[in-house]
């Protein structure tokens, strides 16, 4: 079945991490962290909705410039997602530069900046080149559980790990995804009509099974209406799937509780991107550094249950190695057994 979005890593496996996930059939799509994003032309980046920033390092938020100098002029809005401080951070980077001609633009550009600490307390304050990029402080929020930001087609996830910072994991969640099954209908003697976008919508927003659907066709005997339950009708005419699951992982130590967390977040997930960054035989300076080594970020997709699994950042170290980190992953999330790893704490 075809789907709504196609996730892209944005550099190969030695550059700056980032997560490209295109909207096949509207022109958006969003990124996650914005470190060297010079491999993206600019109408993909003109294409970005929204922004997910995993934490402030260089590597992760560097591109912020590039991408501010590609939309100014060119596009009114963007939304930037990070953890603690990230609002600051935005502000700061757009502090950095002088403004005294940019109110004048004839496309104003309007970056909303919003971010969330673990405890689901959030604030936002949107910066308008129609004033110079002054900060204009919203009213802080908080969220009652991790979703950053839903649509009815998707929403995305986020919880913290530990990379000595705190760094947001994310996921990318596609709603069901409804069929209509064209013969039942026709078995059923009704006709398309209006009322199927009614009780898709009702399916995917998970109205209750009694919901009546007003149904009104129109075929060679003439008009027709009748009234039927969602519950009754979903089954009859509907094919419901559930909706594709990806999941961005970068930049945590090897902890208990990190894996906890990814396991609340991502369990069953379809893809996992996942930093891999150390050979196993280095655990002690990956510890030492916050990051994974490939085995063990093989071991938290098999203990998560990811059906596919894309390494990324691996360090520079290994320029030439890449084929051993991406075996030692594959070994460890395939359960295959290899020689144990020196402990960690
Ligand atoms: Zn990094
Ligand atoms: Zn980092």
């Amino acid at each position: 079945m075809r789907h709504l979005f196609e996730p892209r890593l944005v550099n190969d496996a030695f550059g700056d991490p980032g997560l490209y996930v295109d909207f096949r059939d509207e022109r958006r799509a969003l990124l996650f962290d914005l470190g060297d994003i010079s491999a993206l032309p600019p109408r993909k980046l003109l294409r970005l909705s929204q922004v997910f920033v995993t934490h402030a390092h260089m590597d992760h938020f560097s591109g912020f410039d590039h991408l501010l100098r590609v939309v100014l002029g060119r596009k009114e809005n963007l939304v930037l997602h990070g953890g603690p401080g990230f609002v600051a951070q935005v502000e700061h980077k757009l502090r950095a530069y002088t403004w005294n001609v940019v109110h004048r633009y004839e496309v104003p550009l309007v970056i909303d900046a919003r971010e969330t600490a673990a405890d689901g307390r959030g604030l936002r304050a949107r910066f308008s080149s129609r004033s110079g990029f002054t900060r204009e402080d919203g009213a802080p929020f908080t969220l009652p559980d991790d979703v950053l930001h839903e649509e009815t087609a998707f929403r995305v996830r986020g919880r913290f790990v530990d990379h000595g910072v705190p760094c947001l994991a994310y996921a990318v969640e596609e709603t069901a995804r409804v069929n209509v099954a064209k013969d039942r209908l026709a078995a059923l003697g009704v006709s398309t009509g209006a009322w199927l976008s009614v009780l898709k919508h009702a399916v995917l927003t998970g109205a209750p099974q009694t919901t009546p659907i007003p149904m009104r066709w129109r075929d060679r005997q003439g008009e027709h209406a009748a009234t039927r339950s969602l519950g009754e009708l979903q089954h009859l005419v509907l094919d419901v799937a559930p909706g594709r699951r990806i999941g961005y992982v970068t930049d945590l130590r090897h902890t208990e509780s990190n894996l906890e967390a990814l396991s609340r977040l991502l369990a069953g997930v379809d893809i996992l991107f996942i930093e891999s960054v150390f050979l196993d035989a280095d655990s002690a300076h990956a510890q030492r550094k916050n990051h994974l080594t490939a085995r063990q970020a093989g071991e938290i997709a098999r203990r998560i249950g990811a059906r596919a699994v894309v390494p990324f950042h691996f360090s520079p170290r290994y320029q030439h190695r890449a084929p051993e980190l991406v075996a030692e992953l594959r070994a460890a999330w395939a359960g295959t057994p290899q020689p144990p790893a020196p402990a960690t704490a």
